[in-house]
């Protein structure tokens, strides 16, 4: 193994490919998950293989152009976002994507989740922007998701899902946990009829919160960001 501690990545992000399957944040084959190892190598999921029954041999180490440097099978399509999100946020260690069934809800009637409706939520998260269609793997989505990443550490795709990052792994998973129940808090203020938004003043006293909250910090800085 190329790392001291990989074997505990691949089983930690096992562990979580479960915890998607079992919350229903993915059916079937969906979703992917990838952990940065270091400058140039991620541990990612393969494509076709359910994330509720990986096995820590499944995952494929791949550079950061996407080349598959071990393994017996091929990375997710999806590889390319994840990329995208390292290549642009040299902080982020870890990238999530799948289809939670009510944010995914939102993206399929072309909804952002940008409404300040929670608190906790924009201290967590500012907004959830929707990036427009792209098709799943393709560089236009890529081209879609470019200017949201710099800034958003979830994000919805239209029609598709919703993708989000953290400086762990442990956070790139909270942060889609986080978005879905979001997502359905919403859906339930709008049944019943008045969602009722923070006030622009409030909004900016959470936003200054957000600058401070610890959650939101890298917890130690790496080598390869210096
Ligand atoms: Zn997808």
């Amino acid at each position: 193994m190329a790392f001291e501690n990989e074997s505990n990545i691949r089983q930690e992000i096992c562990r979580f490919g479960t915890m998607l399957h079992e919350h229903n944040f993915v059916a079937a084959t969906d979703g992917n998950i990838s952990v940065r190892l270091d400058q140039n190598l991620v541990l990612c999921t393969p494509t076709s293989v359910c994330k509720g029954m990986m096995r820590p041999e499944d995952l494929v180490l791949v550079d950061m152009q996407g080349k598959p440097q071990d393994g017996n099978r091929n990375p997710s399509s999806e590889l390319g976002m994840h990329l995208l999100y390292y290549s642009l946020r040299p902080e982020i260690r870890a990238v999530v994507h799948a289809h939670p069934p009510t944010a995914t809800g939102f993206a399929a009637a072309g909804l952002a989740l940008e409404e300040p409706l929670v608190a906790e939520v924009v201290i967590t998260f500012g907004k959830i922007p929707l990036a427009r269609y792209g098709m799943p793997g393709s560089t236009e989505l890529g081209e879609a998701l470019k200017p949201l990443m710099m800034e958003h550490d979830a994000i919805l795709m239209a029609q598709h899902g919703v993708v989000t990052c953290g400086h762990t792994l442990l956070k790139a998973y909270l942060n889609m946990e986080c978005v879905e129940h979001y997502a359905k808090i919403v859906m339930v203020a709008r049944q019943l009829g008045s969602p009722q938004a923070l006030s622009p003043e409030n909004v900016r006293r959470l936003m200054e919160a957000r600058e401070h909250y610890e959650g939101n910090k890298p917890r130690s800085r790496k080598d390869w960001e210096q």
